[in-house]
């Protein structure tokens, strides 16, 4: 029996011992009382047991009770998270009532706006309506859904492709649809946390290693040999916006028999001669057999897919619980997700401008002194220190009118926070110019630069 099967049949025999119901073969569940049945029929007893008596205070919510930390913060001005936009035009949004340039998005290629992009949206909405109310598996599957997987599958050069709700479940239905009991799935330190999600969810055992370090795969692959072996690295590292060595790893997994993955979510639209990805831009499309992606970023919806051979797609689609438990992506996302890939195919110039913004933003900090690790990327990490001075330095940055995303533990080391800015293709020279001097001005006064 396959595992989802498993999954839900065990699931079912739980929900009928809480309730106390006969399952579904008609054999009664020992506590079950028969009240009455039809000759021959199963036996439904559908009064609920009472329920465990309600505590007040109940001991899992201490923690709750005493997290303290989000409310101090709030309290001293200087809390970043969960503001609200109201208005978004591309690179300028409105939070708060006042327009800050946008400087910590991932819409690349500033298809959010795109008219073909907004017009294939609507179109699906009132064709299909405003959701699929169901998995991909049962009822939830649009010939969209097929469509952008053909249309993806030919895009980054694989035979198949799947698409998940989000990119954090492709990730997720790829490693914990994969790893099973016996094997070992191998983690590079900074990969992104719905891998690592994934890992967990798996029946295998997890292995990290670290970043960017062969020596050390190379030694944890040795120690576990006889066993499935699965390595999954980010194609581009979120929060430092260096690139995966796939040119470095292939031949090491292939030696140890490994299958490796790369999660795109960063490099589609970004890197590639067409934006195909991390393995195009490194010229071993051919070679890698698992790629991952999402839609959140150059692609300017909501989504995410893996991409492989039929063989493994169909697999997934058979055993990757998020896929199969969870509905599926709506009408009016798949369809603007299938406009995205076509413009961004249709406008490469797209894709030049955002790496001309790229270099601009990242000479210009390294003009001015700023530490911004080893980014390759339009993903371009400030150093700044401390949790409090990457706090203090995120406000007076928003209040000089820019947005960026302050990164703290657990995402990084205590002592590496940052601030994450990235670029979009339609930044202008003067949004960019004007970022970097509130940058010079601020990090002058907090002793950054
Ligand atoms: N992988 C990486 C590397 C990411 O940065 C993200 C999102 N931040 C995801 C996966 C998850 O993508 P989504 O937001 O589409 O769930």
């Amino acid at each position: 029996m396959s595992r989802w099967v498993e999954g839900s049949v065990t699931a079912l025999g739980r929900v009928a011992r809480r309730w106390g119901i006969a399952t579904t073969n008609g054999a009664p569940v020992p506590g079950a009382r028969a009240r009455s049945a039809a000759p021959g029929r199963p036996v439904l007893h559908l009064e609920p047991p009472p329920p465990p008596e309600t505590v007040e205070g109940a001991a899992i919510l201490d923690k709750c009770r005493k997290y303290t930390r989000a409310r101090e913060v709030r309290a001293s001005g200087l809390y970043p998270y969960f503001r609200p936009i109201s208005d978004s035009e591309d690179t300028v949004v409105v939070i708060e009532g006042q327009r800050r340039i946008m400087l910590g998005s991932n819409n690349y290629l500033g298809l959010t706006h795109h008219p073909k992009v907004i017009e294939a949206a609507e179109r699906a909405l009132r064709r299909y309506g405003s959701g699929c109310t169901g998995s991909r598996f049962l009822n939830g599957t649009l010939d969209l859904h097929c469509q952008l997987e053909e249309a993806l599958a030919r895009f980054v050069g694989k035979e198949a492709c799947l698409v998940f709700s989000t990119g954090y479940m492709a990730n997720l239905g790829l490693v914990a649809g994969l790893v099973s009991r016996r094997d070992v799935v191998y983690l590079d330190k900074l990969d992104h946390a719905s891998i690592v999600d994934g890992a967990q969810l798996s029946a295998g055992d997890v292995v990290r290693f670290n970043h960017g370090d062969m020596a050390d795969l190379e030694r944890k692959l040795a120690a576990h040999a006889d066993r499935g072996a699965l390595v999954v690295v980010d194609g581009v590292y979120s929060m430092e916006g260096n690139i995966a060595d796939l040119r470095g790893l292939l031949p090491l997994t292939k030696r140890f028999g490994a299958a490796l993955a790369v999660d795109d979510a960063h490099a589609i639209g970004v890197l590639g001669p067409n934006g195909q990805g991390t393995a195009a831009h490194l010229g071993v499309t051919d070679e890698m057999e698992l790629i991952t992606g999402t839609f959140s970023k150059s692609l300017a919806s909501i989504g995410g897919f893996v991409a492989a051979s039929a063989e493994v797609i169909d697999y997934l689609k058979h055993h990757s619980r998020p896929l199969i438990f969870s509905a599926s992506l709506p009408p009016a996302s798949t369809a603007g997700t299938l406009a995205a890939l076509e413009v961004l195919q249709e406008e490469p110039e797209r894709r030049a401008r955002l790496w001309a913004n790229a270099r601009r933003l990242q000479a210009g900090f390294r003009q001015l002194g700023f530490d911004i690790g080893p980014t390759q990327t339009p993903i371009v990490p400030v150093l700044v220190g401390t949790v409090d001075r990457t706090f203090l330095f995120w406000r007076r940055l928003f209040d000089a009118g820019v947005f960026t995303n302050p990164v703290v533990p657990p995402a990084v080391q205590p002592a590496e926070c940052r601030l994450r800015t990235s670029l979009m293709a339609t930044h202008t020279d003067d949004q960019i110019d004007a970022s970097l001097e509130a940058f010079e001005k601020i990090g002058r006064e907090l002793g950054v630069i």
